[in-house]
Formats: structure tokens, C-alpha cells, sequence
């Protein structure tokens, strides 16, 4: 326990660190250290813990739903972890004005479920959405299926409230459609995974919920049917909601679950979705069959709510399919340039060979933004250190193909040292001397986002 955090702090927003404070969901066994986990329930409170830690040299380290798969929650230099979860008040919310307000700590799904039930949606839809709040979604930028149509979290945020050292409440944006006064500060914020701010709420944006969602899967051969089919859809003219692939090996895994059965012969999956008024839904999902037949072994278009619930629900479970067939999975996040989506399917497999270890891959295909992932067995170390080498060397494709070594999750722990690698040295030095303006102490989330 640090002495003088009761003195900002009511007594029991101070708690000892316990396991579950140190990790997050990123695997590999790493567990940070803490000397103190503190629960603010209002920004006052984030700015007094703020203003303690700068006074004393003390790392803070802000913590969301924890289910990050990078590490960046993961308090690497001790100090104090932040956790934001009382912060979970809808501060205003106008259905009619398509725009909420709410607090960092407000779970993603209790967004989108407010909405939902509203007639409106906000369409960020990463896969931990009940556990995951708005401040980490915004402090990784984080994606999901539907971003391919409707862009990642820090398109549907049009104001962020937020502590900067040494403790101040900055807001940036706010009820706005449009404000172009300033450098873009909060997009700065947007993806800043903790290291510049800590984000306290957020104005959201919101749009009505689409009328149809009409889902269409093409079921290939093979990858290269696959992802020719995935490039007739892009160069049909139609926008779908949604882009997705599995693969062979990953529908080896998870294809028993899936609702509407996979053909035997079927070895690569292509998952579009049409929505938006009727007719619409309706038209932009007979182009999406039209481009996806060519070559298909099977073209499947559930039409029932339920069966396309199940759909997403199925889509969803498939990384829990994928990490029960030997109990660990490093599972990536590496996004390239659209045109470079079969070299990364098929290089994938070739380092899982390479490296001795069962590969596979998925994703976001519109976008490019694949989950390549290597599977371990967690008794057998060499095994596991196998496949995060195998990692590392994905991440060297990435670059390779001009991509990125992270589209959704974030730099975190995990990627440490691959930010310059990407943005070269007249890149990576702005980046430091961003981080350096915002933190000057070097104190917040240190280690993350090199
Ligand atoms: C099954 C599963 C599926 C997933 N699917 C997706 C997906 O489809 N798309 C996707 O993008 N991600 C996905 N993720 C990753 C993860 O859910 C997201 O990155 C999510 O945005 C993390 O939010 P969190 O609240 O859990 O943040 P945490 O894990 O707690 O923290 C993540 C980072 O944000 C920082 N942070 C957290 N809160 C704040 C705050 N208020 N202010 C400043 N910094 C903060 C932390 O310091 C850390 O660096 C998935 C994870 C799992 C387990």
C-alpha cells in the first residue's frame, strides 16, 4: 500500500492488489506488480489519484474491462492501477439527437443495449462487448466485424473528457457533429491505450438502428476460391455491413457449431452481411450472392432474426472453439493492405510450419485485419515459446506487406518494440515527443506503446 492515497481517496476506493488486477487476457503468463489498485467513482477522483502519483514519482496504470489481448493493462513498472468501472453513469442520453454521454466505466454491450433498445445502434461490435467498457474501447480504437461499414470506436466519438498529468480535466470535443478548431486532440486520445490520458467519458454518436440485417456466406474449396470471392465483393459496388473469413483449419474447429452446417468439401468461409432499410437490405444482399457463387460450394442467407443472432453468436464463440483444441492460442491482429489478404492467409500456415505448431487464421477481411493465430499446449513450454516466436515473425510480415502490426488490439506489452520498426526514426521520434508533451514524467502505463 503507498502511504498518502487515503488522503485523496475515500478509504474504500483503495483495495491490495490482487492477481486479477495485474493481468489481462493478452496470455504468455505475464502478471504485472502494483503497490496499490484504487476505484474512483468520479473525475475528480481520477484527477486527485493523478495529481498524487505526479506529486510522488508513482506509475499509474488505468484498467478497463481488462480484456485486452496486447497487455496493455498489465501494470509492467508497479505504482498504482486505476481501475474504472465505478465510473459507469449515463450522463445524458438524446435518442432524438442520436448522442449519448457516458461515463469511461459503462460496459460496451450496456451501450449498445441502451441504444438498441431505442431504435438507434452504436456499431462498434468487439467481441467482448459485455465485459469491455467505452474507455478501453477508445483508449485501443477498437474494431469489431461491422467496422468494415462503419469504422472503428473513435469514428462514433465525437467529444472525450479526460485527465492529463499532472492531474488537470481536459475536455476535447463534445455534443458536436463537426469542430475543426484544434489540432485533432481527440483523436490523439483515441488509441492512446492509457499512455497520454486517462479517459473519464466520452460523448458518443449514434445512428438509427438499420431496419434489415441480412446476412449471405459463400463456403470455398479452398483460400484462393475464398479470397477471390471476397475481391468480387469488394468490386461489386455494394457496401455490406460486414467482411469476415475463417479458414480451413479454423472451420475444422468450429465449423461443428455453425448453424447452418459446412459442407464436407468446404475449406474457407466468407461471411458478408447486407443491411439497412428493406429494400436496400434486401437489393445490396442479392449482389452479395451474386458476387459470392462464383465457385462456391455452398452460398448460405439466413433471413430469420434468430437464425442471423445465431450467425453472430457462432462468429463470435469460433476464438473459443479455436482456443479449447489445445488450451492456449496466441491469436493476433495484424491488419495489410486489402490486396495482400491471400499472402497472409497462406503465410500464416507457412510459419505455424516453420515453427512447429498448429496455425490458422481469421478476420475482419474488409479491412485486411486478420487474426492469425498459433496453438499451444500450456504444459509444454517450448511449445508455447514456439508460438510466440511464430508471433514474432508474423509481425515481420505485416511490415513486410506494408501493413500494420496491429489494427484493433493495440501496441500494448506484447508489440513492444515494433512501433519503430513501423513508423521508421523521424516517425517513432514525433511519436516520443508526443508522449513526452502529454507526460513528461514518463508515469503513465509505462513500457506500453514503444
Ligand atoms: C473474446 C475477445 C474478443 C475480442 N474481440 C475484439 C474485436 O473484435 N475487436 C477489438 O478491437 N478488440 C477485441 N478484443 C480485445 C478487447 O476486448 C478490446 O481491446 C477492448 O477495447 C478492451 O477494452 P477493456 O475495457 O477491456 O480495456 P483493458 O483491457 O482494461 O485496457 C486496454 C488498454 O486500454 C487502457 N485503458 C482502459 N481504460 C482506459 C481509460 N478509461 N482511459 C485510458 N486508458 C484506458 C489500458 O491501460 C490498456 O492499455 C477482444 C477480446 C476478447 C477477449
Amino acid at each position: 500500500m503507498i502511504p498518502g492515497l487515503t488522503d485523496v481517496l475515500p478509504r474504500e476506493a483503495v483495495v491490495e492488489p490482487e492477481g486479477r488486477h495485474l493481468a489481462d487476457l493478452m496470455g504468455r503468463g505475464v502478471r504485472g506488480t502494483a503497490d496499490a489498485v484504487v476505484f474512483p467513482s468520479t473525475a475528480d477522483e481520477v484527477a486527485a489519484t493523478m495529481r498524487f502519483c505526479y506529486a510522488n514519482h508513482v506509475p499509474l496504470t488505468a484498467r478497463g474491462g481488462g480484456t485486452g489481448l496486447a497487455g496493455g493493462a498489465i501494470p509492467i513498472e508497479g505504482g498504482v492501477v486505476i481501475g474504472l468501472e465505478r465510473l459507469n453513469r449515463i450522463r445524458q442520453f438524446d435518442p432524438l439527437l442520436w448522442r449519448m454521454h457516458v461515463e469511461a466505466g459503462v460496459t460496451t454491450a450496456d451501450v449498445q443495449r441502451l441504444a438498441r433498445e431505442n431504435g438507434l445502434r452504436f456499431p462498434p461490435d468487439p467481441g467482448a462487448a459485455e465485459l469491455s467498457q467505452i474507455g478501453g474501447n477508445i483508449a485501443c480504437n477498437a474494431g469489431g466485424p461491422h467496422a468494415f461499414k462503419y469504422g472503428v470506436t473513435g469514428r462514433w466519438v465525437t467529444g472525450i473528457e479526460a485527465v492529463v498529468p499532472p492531474g488537470e480535466i481536459v475536455r476535447v470535443g463534445g455534443p458536436l457533429r463537426k469542430d475543426v478548431a484544434g489540432y485533432d486532440l481527440k483523436s490523439l486520445l483515441v488509441g492512446s491505450e492509457g499512455t497520454l490520458g486517462i479517459v473519464t467519458a466520452a460523448w458518443l454518436r449514434l445512428i438509427p438502428a438499420p431496419e434489415l440485417e441480412l446476412p449471405v456466406i459463400g463456403l470455398y474449396h479452398d483460400a484462393d476460391a475464398g479470397v477471390s470471392a471476397i475481391e468480387r465483393v469488394l468490386a461489386s459496388g455494394v457496401v455490406p455491413a460486414a467482411v469476415e473469413y475463417l479458414d480451413g483449419v479454423t472451420l475444422s474447429y468450429a465449423g461443428d457449431a455453425y448453424p447452418f452446417g459446412v459442407p464436407g468439401d468446404a475449406a474457407f468461409m466468407v461471411i458478408t452481411e447486407a443491411d439497412g432499410a428493406r429494400d436496400e437490405a434486401r437489393r445490396v444482399a442479392a449482389e452479395l450472392r451474386e458476387a459470392l457463387q462464383e465457385d462456391a460450394v455452398a452460398v448460405h442467407a439466413p433471413t430469420e432474426p434468430t437464425d442471423v443472432a445465431e450467425l453472430w453468436r457462432w462468429r463470435a464463440g469460433a476464438a473459443f472453439a479455436i482456443l479449447a483444441q489445445r488450451g492456449g492460442a496466441y491469436s493476433e491482429d495484424i491488419a495489410v493492405p486489402l490486396d495482400r489478404l491471400r499472402d497472409v492467409a497462406r503465410e500464416t500456415l507457412e510459419i505455424g510450419e516453420r515453427h512447429r505448431v498448429p496455425a490458422l487464421s481469421f478476420g475482419h477481411a474488409g479491412d485486411g485485419n486478420i487474426h492469425s493465430t498459433f496453438l499451444f499446449s500450456p504444459e509444454d513450454l517450448d511449445e508455447e515459446q514456439r508460438a510466440d516466436e511464430a508471433c514474432h515473425e508474423l509481425f515481420e510480415l505485416a511490415i513486410r506487406l506494408g501493413g500494420t502490426v496491429t489494427g484493433e488490439h493495440g501496441i500494448g506489452w506484447l508489440k513492444r518494440g515494433q512501433l519503430e520498426r513501423q513508423l521508421g526514426a523521424t516517425g517513432y521520434d514525433l511519436h516520443r515527443r508526443v508522449k513526452r508533451l502529454f507526460d513528461p514524467k514518463g508515469l503513465l502505463n509505462p513500457g506500453k506503446k514503444t
